[in-house]
């Protein structure tokens, strides 16, 4: 399952561009644009994680962080707080209200994408342990080993994280940059050409196996991994 993220964010332009961004990255968008409709979709659809404008109308930002925090259903869910005050006593005040972490508008796409996933990685722990399976392949995360109907599969870390990803997003199309950011994350000033050399190293060291052909080049779009070849 991917994350959900609640949006609340009142301008209609900015909400419209933090789903945008949200989506893109792979996790699903809720939104909200006051402290009822927040509690409205927080009724229906528990999220992972919460995006939170400053200033919003009747209730603030800051008044709305410390009610979720203060309730039972919303208590651990994290908050990033977006605000167009940057000055350190603001900052202060917000994380002080329950927020985990911070961001001033205006801010880059990737820089929003990055913190969500720091936050998000702090609250979900790393990668699970619980094995992944698929076709035949059987991926061990605690230990870190492939394996290919029962053979081991050697792999570099960067290679082992793509087929986690894919292994959990089996059967959808990513482009390069969407790989950049859930594989690589942070480490953001890595060439799209990159994506494509590890592409290659995971299908070398599946192909001994016969299961290089999971890993499907989409013309035009991207990469895709997949348990029905073709
Ligand atoms: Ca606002």
């Amino acid at each position: 399952m991917n994350a959900k993220i609640l949006i609340v964010e009142d301008e209609p332009a900015i909400q419209e561009l933090l789903a945008f961004n949200v989506m893109q990255a792979g996790f699903q968008a809720l939104r909200a644009e006051d402290a009822d409709s927040a509690w409205q979709q927080i009724r229906g659809n528990v999220p992972d994680l919460i995006l939170l404008d400053w200033m919003l109308p009747n209730i603030s930002g800051v008044v709305l962080a410390k009610q979720f925090r203060a309730d039972t259903r919303t208590r651990d869910i994290p908050i990033i707080m977006l605000t167009a005050r940057g000055d350190e006593r603001d900052k202060i005040l917000g994380l002080e209200s329950g927020a985990d972490d911070y961001i001033t508008k205006p801010f880059s796409p990737r820089e929003l994408m990055a913190r969500i996933r720091a936050v998000l990685r702090r609250h979900l722990p790393g990668l699970p342990d619980e094995t992944l399976s698929a076709g035949g392949l059987k991926l061990l995360p605690a230990s870190h080993r492939v394996t290919a109907k029962g053979i081991a599969v050697e792999l570099g870390p960067t290679e082992f994280r793509l087929l986690h990803f894919f292994m959990t997003h089996a059967e959808r199309v990513y482009s390069r940059t969407q790989l950049l950011d859930q594989v690589w994350g942070t480490q953001v000033f890595v060439e799209e050409r990159t994506v494509d050399v590890h592409i290659r190293r995971l299908r070398a060291a599946l192909e001994p196996v016969k299961m290089d052909n999971m890993i499907q080049t989409v013309r035009g779009s991207g990469y895709r991994f997949s348990i029905t070849t073709t």
